[in-house]
């Protein structure tokens, strides 16, 4: 099943292509990049200043249904759903579609100071986590292991950066370290 990374607001092109070269050395499936044509201005909430997901997320369904395969939506700009202060993502439970904002990863946003390499680890545990979802996986207990939940980034640092075996094993196309 290929992987597609569809960036939107999103400009860090080495980033990006580290993020590519991690997945495809960690799925057998194709990882590309797509073009999406979608107005994120419309699901800006003006009084928080950040962007509803879960409307970029059905935006992107009408955009891209025709894909089969997974869509991961990669952003910088906040992301929000109301009952929540902010989402680092969101995904459709055994779905297509998910999103993941790279905005509340950056080191600078908690410290001040920028850090690559911090952005980065962060950034593919919630690129898997999301992903993760799409596959039908709920959070997982194992701290160990990236599908554990992480509502602050305290928790995204704690957490594994791969799947534990149980969850590894459910994930299409992973190249998983246990077997
Ligand atoms: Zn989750
Ligand atoms: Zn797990």
């Amino acid at each position: 099943m290929d992987i597609y990374i569809a960036p939107l607001k999103f400009s860090n092109a080495l980033l990006l292509g580290d993020i590519i070269s991690e997945l495809s050395n960690r799925f057998v499936s194709k990882i590309s990049v797509i073009e999406m044509q979608l107005n994120a201005g419309k699901y800006l909430s003006k009084e928080r200043g950040q962007y509803y997901s879960t409307g970029l997320i059905a935006d992107a369904m009408n955009i891209t249904g025709n894909y089969s395969g997974k869509i991961i939506i990669l952003t910088e700009i906040d992301l929000y759903v109301p009952v929540l202060t902010f989402i680092f993502g969101e995904a459709q439970l055994n779905g297509k579609h998910s999103i993941v904002s790279a905005c509340r990863l950056h080191e600078e946003f908690y410290s001040g100071k920028s850090d690559d390499k911090i952005l980065f680890e962060r950034l593919m545990k919630e690129i898997l986590h999301e992903l993760g979802h799409t596959y039908g996986l709920r959070h997982c207990v194992n701290w160990d292991c990236v599908m554990h939940t992480s509502p602050g980034i305290e928790e995204v640092d704690i957490k594994g950066s791969d799947y534990c075996k149980r969850c590894a094993s459910i994930v299409d196309g992973y190249k998983s370290p246990y077997f």
